[in-house]
């Protein structure tokens, strides 16, 4: 693709989810058309993309169909068939992220093992295609059992606390990880473009649903020291070139107690953990995707305000058409800002949304987002 052409170009998206939701008007910002793949035909993107179709991610044909009537193709979601990408690039398609890349990213033991190839510093762990007996075992309790695969949002991920806690992990390949005690969780947004320009976003600061496993607070700037951002920082830059990765990629990692940070696992995709860069930063996260995967210039990641991201999930106790209860008063907050995705049925927990507040600093921020977190609700 000549990135100096000036005529029309598709950009082919795998997903036309809530991320793709916000893909679509940074991709029409760089002139370009986007045609998308979901297997739900009442996607998010639906009836917002210039060409919409409905099929399988996983299936071979019907990602390569897709590949073949775009220009350039990305992903919003990673569970796409990577034999296809890796296809359609040998047939001299762009393809960000690459199919090694998305394959590695896919099986949660060959990114463990990546990050230690690499010396990418992550918790120790080991790897098994048969589940162990327990006394086999050579960690101390309380562990970490995921899946190699089929795990997400935190599914396929289990504390084992006791001997108890292990007769129920299924016998199927996967990995034990040592427990990160008291540790913060933060994310690094990263981008690089095919000309090796690399650029992360300022570190952010998570706080999980205690028994959802979802994301609840979102925060920006982190409570990092400087020294410690700075080292966050180099940690995302080094893996993003490990990977010779192209387009964002979310770099998720725990500091210890102790201050050491260890990588927990990336996305190679616009990331939960870079909403806020849309009203909080110069340059927002599925902007920075495009510029990359374009081989732009990467844009100015700077901070415009420090800001507070919550999920809008589906409230407990209902399924159904989505109805959205406090959203009028909420939307009257000065730097209030909600994003709906547009799902037509909630579900408890189910993300059917989220809401960025901006404040002068994150405390003020995060007293405003805690007054939107118990007035607006999900409801049907
Ligand atoms: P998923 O891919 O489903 O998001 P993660 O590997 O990110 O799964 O794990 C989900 C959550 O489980 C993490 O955000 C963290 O809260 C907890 N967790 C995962 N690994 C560890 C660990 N080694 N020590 C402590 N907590 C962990």
């Amino acid at each position: 693709m000549n990135k100096n052409s000036s005529s029309p170009r598709t950009l082919g998206i795998l997903g036309g989810g809530q991320l793709g939701l916000m893909l679509l008007p940074a991709a029409r910002e760089f002139g370009l058309l986007v045609a998308m793949l979901d297997p739900a035909a009442d996607a998010p993107c639906a009836h917002l993309a210039d060409r919409f179709a409905v099929g399988n991610l996983m299936d071979y044909d019907t990602v390569m169909a897709f590949g073949r009537s775009v220009d350039l193709v990305t992903i919003e979601i990673e569970h796409v068939n990577v034999k296809a990408l890796a296809d359609l690039a040998r047939e001299g398609k762009t393809v960000y992220p690459t199919a090694p890349h998305l394959k590695t990213i896919q099986n949660k033991c060959w990114q463990k093992e990546f990050y230690r190839e690499n010396n990418i510093p992550t918790a120790d762990f080991f790897i098994f295609s048969q589940k162990p007996a327990f006394a086999e075992i050579d960690f101390p309790l309380p562990f970490v059992h995921k899946l190699a695969t089929g795990g997400y949002d935190g599914r396929g991920v289990n504390i084992i606390r006791t001997r108890e806690d292990w007769t129920s992990v299924p016998d199927q390949p996967g990995l034990i990880e040592a427990f990160v005690p008291n540790a913060k969780e933060i994310s690094v947004m990263v981008a690089r473009n095919p000309s090796g320009q690399v650029s992360c976003f300022p570190a952010v600061e998570m706080e999980f649903h205690p028994t959802a496993n979802l994301v609840e607070f979102l925060f920006c700037p982190s409570t990092l020291t400087a020294a410690q951002a700075h080292r966050a920082e180099e940690i995302a830059r080094k893996t993003a070139e490990a990977f010779a990765q192209v387009g964002i990629m979310a770099v998720e990692m725990f500091l210890t107690a102790g201050g050491d940070l260890l990588v927990n696992e990336c996305a190679p995709r616009p990331h939960n953990s870079g909403h806020q860069t849309i009203e909080g930063n110069i340059t927002s996260q599925y902007q920075q995707h495009i510029r990359a995967i374009l081989d732009l210039d990467l844009g100015n990641t700077d901070l415009i305000s420090p800001s507070v991201m919550v999920n809008l999930l589906g409230e407990e106790g209902y399924a159904g058409p989505a109805r959205y209860q406090g959203l009028d008063e909420v939307k009257k907050i000065p730097g209030v800002f909600v994003h709906l995705y547009g799902k037509a049925e909630t579900r408890p927990f189910r993300k059917m949304g989220h809401v960025t507040i901006l404040g002068e600093t994150v405390e003020a921020a995060r007293e405003k987002a805690i007054f939107v977190k118990q007035t607006l609700k999900v409801v049907s």
